[in-house]
């Protein structure tokens, strides 16, 4: 979820920021310090991301979070060329990046990085920004 901001000092559309909730606040609060957290059922143990309710595995609803390694390899990305939020703009064109973690789940990242293959190993960093942190992949170190 995103909630849009219609001013900023610069006059440009602000990016949006994200809206926290209950089953998400662990994630973002781990987030702004700069740790990547991943939900974890408390009954069977599957990993999943992005927080969900339930678990996929055995539909419990008892779940812990866990932190993960950051580390993982690249699944796919894509080039944008379009901003689909006025406020992106200037920083076309970006590539996003989907992970696969270590921990068995994917996630989704800006990518800081030259050249891409499928498999090459990454890491996961936040960047603490004004509407909130974002998590990018650079190549491993
Ligand atoms: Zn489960």
């Amino acid at each position: 979820m995103s909630q849009v901001s219609l001013s900023n000092t610069s006059g440009a559309p602000a990016r949006p920021s994200p809206v926290g909730s209950p089953l998400t606040a662990p994630y973002w609060e781990a987030a702004a310090r700069g740790q990547l957290l991943l939900q974890q059922c408390a009954d069977c143990g599957k990993v999943r991301h992005y927080p969900r309710l339930l678990c996929d595995g055995c539909f419990s609803d008892q779940t812990r979070w866990m932190p993960a390694s950051g580390r993982g390899r690249v699944h796919s990305w894509t080039h944008c060329h379009h901003a689909f939020h006025p406020a992106f703009a200037p920083e076309l064109p970006y590539t996003l990046v989907t992970i696969d973690l270590e921990e068995g789940v994917r996630a989704l990242g800006r990518w800081r990085g030259g050249g891409l293959a499928i498999g090459d190993a990454v890491e996961g960093h936040f960047e603490q920004r004004a509407e909130g942190p974002e998590l990018y992949f650079t190549p491993a170190a």
